[in-house]
């Protein structure tokens, strides 16, 4: 029998996704520059310091890698704080380095995607409140404003804010993100802000950039009760997903925000996504805790016997990636993966999961999701947030003391199946075997339970 293979639609975009603060290095002019240098807010201490140095020139070597990888897209952000560095200042020297960037990932061959906000803030806006301060939306326009009458002409695909809900939770009421807050209303208070700041944003690039696709990148995280006979954790999982899932993405189809005893019309978000942005990373399931009110009430953990990645960061549930997308198509607009990856640093485990989720997405399109790209995350390996350089999610591998990249076997992977525009057969029993033993009952089944 002559081998198959996963193909995927022709044009699709096979690409990396990145964020300024993780990768530029010296983002001393943000508030989580002054959240790293106090003590206890990053694992082991950590600072981005120089990050990957592309701020120092190193992306033009890095997209280079993405481009000779057999990458077609890249996604990156702005820095807020680089463009805006005092209230109506404007530094005119930061838009031209973006300008060089997107134009150098054009000349490579990547489409470019522009995300405007990726969890950083200038620290006079954080001074003023962030997130909470009561003019954070019409800032937030005017710096959108400024960005597209600079870069516009670059890039048709936006992205106005990266995951709403993990910046307004993390932040707000987790305290793991500045500015470290933990009270629930203030994190609902910062997502009404969040996506009034959207809207606005979005039909400021609309009127700058007729032709412009524009959406957010909406973090899915699937959300299962922990015991399937009790109805508490049902309710207590739906509810959470209700709030962290949907909330966001249905305000921005249809204006209305739907917080826990809370509706907040948004009129301006009617329609307000031209594709969805859906990251996707893993499923939980939830139990019911009355002390965790800043959670909903529900306790999370990883579904018993799931595998998990060599930090214990996530799970390996690819399924839910079928289950995202199945959500998503509700909204009736293309799909786009923006996120999806794991930390790996010894690279045993990520060339599993990416196939397993790549297996997914393909089944998923051959049952109708009308998917356009998949952007992993990430290229070289990034500060990661509280977790520092803890956490390693390169396909390349990063010294950030010497700045050396070291090519990492997913790489290879990865460009193989960017090449082909879909996995092989022997990509498949390599690193899903499972999967090709129940091929022939899948074509298309839209995403069975293996
Ligand atoms: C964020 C990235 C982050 C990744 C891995 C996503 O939620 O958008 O900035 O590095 O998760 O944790």
């Amino acid at each position: 029998m002559a081998p198959r293979t996963w193909d995927f639609p022709e044009g699709f975009l096979w690409g990396t996704a990145t964020a300024s603060y993780q990768v530029e290095g010296d983002n001393a002019n943000c508030d989580w520059w002054e959240w790293e240098s106090q003590p206890g807010r990053i694992r082991g201490g950590d600072r981005s310091g120089k990050a990957c140095d592309w701020w120092g020139g190193r992306w033009a070597e890095d997209l280079d890698r993405a481009a000779q990888a057999g990458q077609n897209a890249h996604r990156l952000s702005v820095e807020w704080s680089r463009i805006e560095p005092e209230p109506d200042r404007w530094d005119e020297s930061a838009l031209a380095f973006y300008r060089e960037i997107l134009l150098g990932a054009r000349a490579r061959g990547l489409t470019p995607f522009v995300t405007l906000h990726h969890f950083t803030n200038p620290l006079w806006l954080a001074a003023r409140g962030g997130w909470l301060s009561a003019d954070v939306v019409p800032r937030f326009e005017r710096f959108t404003t400024k960005v597209v009458s600079a870069l516009g002409d670059l890039a048709d695909w936006w992205i106005t804010i990266n995951e709403p809900n993990v910046l307004a939770y993390s932040g707000y009421a987790g305290g793991v993100f500045p500015p470290g807050n933990r009270s629930l209303p203030h994190a609902l208070q910062a997502m009404v802000h969040l996506m009034q700041a959207h809207a606005a944003a979005y039909h400021a690039i609309r009127a700058r950039v007729p032709g412009a696709r524009i959406g957010l990148a909406h973090h899915y995280r699937g959300m299962r009760p922990a015991r399937a006979g009790c109805p508490l954790d049902h309710l207590v999982a739906w509810a959470r997903s209700s709030t962290f899932n949907e909330a966001c993405a249905r305000a921005a189809q249809d204006g209305i925000l739907r917080l826990p005893g809370r509706r907040v019309s948004i009129p301006q978000a009617v329609g307000t996504q031209d594709y969805f942005g859906l990251n996707y990373y893993t499923t939980e399931v939830a139990r019911l805790d009355l002390r965790a009110w800043n959670e909903l009430m529900a306790r999370s953990a990883y579904p018993a016997g799931a595998v998990l990645s060599p930090n214990g960061f996530l799970a390996n549930v690819p399924i839910g990636l079928t289950h995202a997308l199945r959500w998503a198509g509700r909204f009736r607009v293309p799909i786009l993966i923006t996120e999806n990856g794991t930390e790996d640093a010894a690279d045993e485990f990520r060339r599993r999961y990416l196939v397993e989720h790549l297996l997914h997405l393909w089944d998923a399109i051959g049952a109708g999701a009308p998917v356009l790209g998949y952007l992993h995350w990430t290229l070289v390996d990034n500060f990661e947030w509280a977790e520092g350089w803890n956490l390693r999610f390169g396909l390349w591998g990063l010294d950030p003391h010497t700045q050396a990249r070291t090519r990492r076997g997913s790489a290879d992977l990865y460009e193989q199946i960017c090449r082909a525009n879909g996995l092989s057969e022997e990509t498949v029993k390599q690193h899903s075997p499972e999967w090709l033993a129940t091929a022939d009952a899948r074509t298309g089944s839209g995403g069975a339970a293996p």
